[in-house]
């Protein structure tokens, strides 16, 4: 039974390849000295296409691809019709963002805002019941402000560093991104024996890194709590919101325990710590548990 899975070159290629390796699926050709598109694997019948980020999406829906891996961003803006978006692999995480200049006042006519993320933009406004005027760019977003051809730009932002070099700003943020794994529906009803193993070992390799993760976070001195403090803070901001719909840990919650210094923290749900207490789920547990230690 073959199998494809569609990656997109740059960061998703980069970070997935690990986790690909960790269920047995290395590439036999180094990509970035070919210029074959479709790439043989380790395992037999197992091949990987690298597309554009954007077509990621299309090539699964449409089952030309069986799994893929796309950012959420892609994936609101595509829309996930004919797909499962099964597994969160926690890498190329940045923040998609509504950015303008610095100290730039708003305007008094409708706001334009340029981006690719066009699908995104016209919901986040609407939600908002703002009105604004959507500009469709590919690419260099942050010219538009620059060259006064849009006021905003909603864009994806990693450390922000671009937005800087270029007098621009994060202003608000739209949602947390991270990669995740598509499968097409009709492949996982047709190739099913294939397809759930390499997503339950996609997700014991995300969840074998969270763990490490937690078990990094060191207990803190009382003289030395800030630095770890502000690390927490930090991977905070980078999740937003989205920390707390993971089954995963919630910093929040553990940032908001650690800073009153010796108390326990919890798995988020009442009565932690409880003969009989039961954890959100076994992720939870596991994680919980290695930071109790390490607390
Ligand atoms: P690109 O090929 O640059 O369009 O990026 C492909 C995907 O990588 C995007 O759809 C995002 O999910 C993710 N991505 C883009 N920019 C960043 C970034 N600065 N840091 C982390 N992930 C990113």
């Amino acid at each position: 039974m073959s199998l494809i899975i569609a990656l997109s070159k740059g960061r998703i290629l980069k970070d997935t390849l690990p986790l690909l390796a960790e269920a047995g699926i290395e590439l036999l050709e180094d990509p970035d000295k070919s210029r074959k598109l479709i790439f043989p694997t380790t395992q037999e019948g197992v091949q990987i296409v690298i597309l554009r980020a954007t077509d990621v999406p299309t090539f699964v829906q449409n089952g030309a691809a069986d799994i893929g891996v796309a950012g959420k961003d892609v994936l609101v803006e595509h829309g996930a019709d004919g797909m499962y978006e099964l597994v969160d692999l926690q890498i190329a995480r940045c923040r998609l963002m509504v950015a303008g200049k610095v100290g730039a006042a708003k305007p008094a006519r409708r706001l334009r805002v340029a981006t690719k993320f066009v699908n995104v933009a016209k919901r986040y406004y609407a939600e908002q019941g703002r009105q604004v005027e959507i500009i469709k760019l590919y690419g260099s977003m942050e010219l538009a402000p620059i060259m006064d051809l849009a006021d905003r730009i909603v864009d994806v932002v990693d450390t922000g560093k671009t937005l800087k070099e270029n007098g621009l700003e994060a202003l608000e943020l739209i949602m947390p991104v991270s990669s995740r794994l598509i499968v097409n529906k009709t492949a996982m009803k047709l190739k099913q024996a294939r397809i759930q193993p390499l997503v339950d070992q996609l997700q014991a390799a995300v969840t074998r890194r969270e763990v490490a993760h937690a078990g990094d976070l060191r207990r803190p001195r009382r003289d030395d709590a800030g630095p770890w403090l502000r690390r927490l803070a930090n991977e905070e901001r980078h999740d937003g919101d989205a920390t707390l719909q993971q089954p995963g840990c919630r910093l929040r919650s553990h940032a908001g325990s650690i800073a009153g210094l010796g108390r326990r923290v919890g798995c988020g749900r009442a009565g932690h710590g409880q003969r009989g207490h039961r954890p959100r789920s076994p992720r939870w547990r596991c994680r919980c548990r290695r930071l109790h230690q390490s607390l």
